[in-house]
């Protein structure tokens, strides 16, 4: 196929993705990172947790970082990182799914990445095939359709629409999840085909007449 028109899609992260637990104040189970760590020296124990606050009532609670660990256990730099709220150090550990699975939380990215194009949104009325490059700068899985929804401006059903009618081809299923770069093609709308000067006859077959009775 001769790709005359090429894109590249970058996902990238926006945000930090969401703390889903449930909230001991409220029927919200969204959380945000608040930005901060909260220390606790005790002797040579401490204790480093990552805090959060609900999006439904604001509360704020605690995720375990480190608990009673050795002072010496801990890199210096680190423990400077916590005390400071350095923002680095709260990004990893807000993303982190080790953490997430060690206090049995869900981390919510469907808010946090966007789609950087190099090119505007593609004309899908331009009947020259559109080759897209994906690429990812997002450490997390992406479901394939909501991608395609984001970067062609479409709705899901659009979207299954487009690949059922092999307008839209992909190595990936659109249901899938991926994180792994892949490259898309979107051929435009097929110029329809000159309408028949002739309309073709109606032919029934089959039919047979009834000889009505004589009266
Ligand atoms: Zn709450």
């Amino acid at each position: 196929m001769n790709i005359e028109r090429k894109a590249l899609w970058a996902v990238r992260q926006s945000a930090l993705p969401m703390v889903v637990r449930p909230c001991p104040d409220c029927p919200g189970t969204r959380h945000r990172p608040s930005g901060r760590f909260r220390v606790n020296a005790n002797g040579k124990l401490l204790d480093v947790w990552l805090l959060l606050h609900c999006a439904g009532c604001g509360r704020t609670s605690k995720v375990p970082v480190h608990e009673r660990a050795h002072v010496s256990s801990l890199d210096p730099a680190r423990l400077v990182a916590y005390e400071s709220n350095d923002l680095a150090a709260v990004r990893e550990l807000a993303m982190s799914a080790s953490l997430a699975a060690k206090n049995e939380y869900r981390l919510d990215r469907a808010g946090a990445w966007e789609l950087k194009s190099d090119t505007p949104q593609p004309d899908l009325d331009d009947p020259r095939p559109l080759a897209v490059q994906v690429r990812f700068e997002l450490p997390a899985p992406v479901r394939v359709e909501r991608l395609l929804m984001v970067g062609l401006g479409l709705s899901r059903t659009a979207i299954r629409r487009l690949v059922a009618d092999a307008r839209i081809q992909l190595p990936l299923a659109p249901r899938a999840r991926t994180r792994r770069d892949f490259e898309l093609t979107v051929t435009g709308t097929v110029p329809p085909a000159p309408l028949p000067l002739h309309r073709p006859k109606v032919v029934i077959v089959g039919v047979h007449r009834v000889a009505s009775p004589t009266r």
